[in-house]
């Protein structure tokens, strides 16, 4: 538990939360700025800062849920389409540094639109790029 980390309370309940499902281990919610109905985040209940810190036993939990999760919208509500969404660090944009992973269902018409501006033109760099990994 970390003090003033808003997750972590939400996880103990002491911070209000729409509950979607828990286990042990992992605590899933709706999101309060929603993009989209059911816009839900996934946490482990222990506290960890994002993909980096966070234990590859305790991911592969939170992993099981949000599948369990998307299952559970697709039969129950029928949502077909839904993203997966991760921040990890300020500069990727994360903003509540308690590891989550969000469930965002998404369907036509509904105004959201994740845009990446791409460069093919770093092809000719990937060589390269891999060659720092050795
Ligand atoms: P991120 O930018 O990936 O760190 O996203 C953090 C998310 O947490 C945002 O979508 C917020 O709307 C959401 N959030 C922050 N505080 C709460 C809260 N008390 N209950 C539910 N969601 C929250
Ligand atoms: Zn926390």
């Amino acid at each position: 538990m970390m003090e003033d980390c808003i997750f972590c309370k939400i996880a103990k309940g002491e911070a209000k939360s729409w509950k979607v499902y828990e286990n042990d281990d992992v605590y899933a919610f709706l999101d309060i700025n929603p993009v989209s109905e059911y816009h839900t985040l996934i946490i482990p209940k222990k506290h960890y800062e994002n993909i980096f810190d966070t234990p590859e036993d305790e991911l592969i939990k939170v992993m099981s849920v949000v599948k369990r999760i998307a299952t559970l919208y697709n039969t129950k509500l029928g949502i077909k389409n839904i993203q997966i969404i991760n921040s990890s660090g300020k500069e990727a944009q994360q903003d509540v540094f308690h590891t989550h992973f969000h469930i965002v269902p998404r369907e036509s018409g509904d105004n959201q639109d994740v845009k990446w501006t791409t460069h093919k033109e770093w092809r000719v760099k990937f060589d390269q790029l891999l060659s720092g990994l050795q």
